[in-house]
């Protein structure tokens, strides 16, 4: 992958030795070109899919999703983190996740309305740890009898057992780039990544 990989390198701040910061192009400040590059990749991978919707979880996720959508030309879903208003008295799923860098569990929701048992779900996340967060979203998209296209996600850490975890439900992992090592700050890319 050349444009992620190539920002990873001259931006990426290694905050320890599990996180990585991008917020110059990807997580705060996002940069559309790299963002576009990504979603045609992910769009290759996964076009023989039938995907009928994007799933994420707010908030970082939200940006490759909308992406993603455009490509497929279908829907984006976001799970929310908080109970709006609007949803107090709508039946919704939920789920627990606990977040990697917040170091917090919440509890997360999305309305019955937009998932359906028809529906072939393509999950996006920027970040891949411990697959809590994708792991949450699979268990939303179940919880509706809908299926799972996949995982599209653009930076995997693979010294964490996210992979892992989502391969063991039976889940198809695409990443963009994979990341071996975060060790003596500096980022170490998996071989052919
Ligand atoms: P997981 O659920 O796989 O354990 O963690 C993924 C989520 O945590 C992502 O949605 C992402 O927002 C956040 N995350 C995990 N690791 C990192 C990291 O190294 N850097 C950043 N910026 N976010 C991360």
């Amino acid at each position: 992958m050349g444009l992620l990989k190539d920002r990873i390198i001259q931006e990426g701040i290694v905050l320890d030795e599990t996180v990585l910061k991008i917020d110059s192009f990807l997580n705060h400040q996002i940069d559309p070109k790299v963002m576009k590059e990504i979603v045609r990749e992910f769009y290759d991978h996964f076009k023989n899919e039938g995907v009928t919707k994007v799933f994420t979880i707010e908030a970082s996720g939200i940006a490759p999703a909308i992406m993603t959508a455009i490509e497929f030309d279908v829907p984006m879903l976001f799970a929310k983190k908080t109970e709006p208003s609007t949803l107090k008295n709508q039946a919704h799923y939920e789920t627990q996740v606990h977040s990697f860098t917040k170091d917090k569990t919440s509890r997360v929701i999305v309305s019955k309305e937009y998932l359906q048992a028809e529906d072939k779900v393509l999950i996006i996340d920027d970040f891949l740890a411990r697959g809590q967060a994708s792991l949450g979203l699979v268990d939303l998209v179940r919880q509706a009898g809908a299926s799972v296209a996949g995982v599209g996600i653009c930076v995997e850490k693979s010294f964490q057992d996210g992979r892992q975890n989502l391969e063991s439900e039976g889940i198809d992992v695409y990443s963009i780039c994979r990341i071996n090592s975060l060790k003596d700050n500096q980022v170490h890319f998996a071989p052919g990544h």
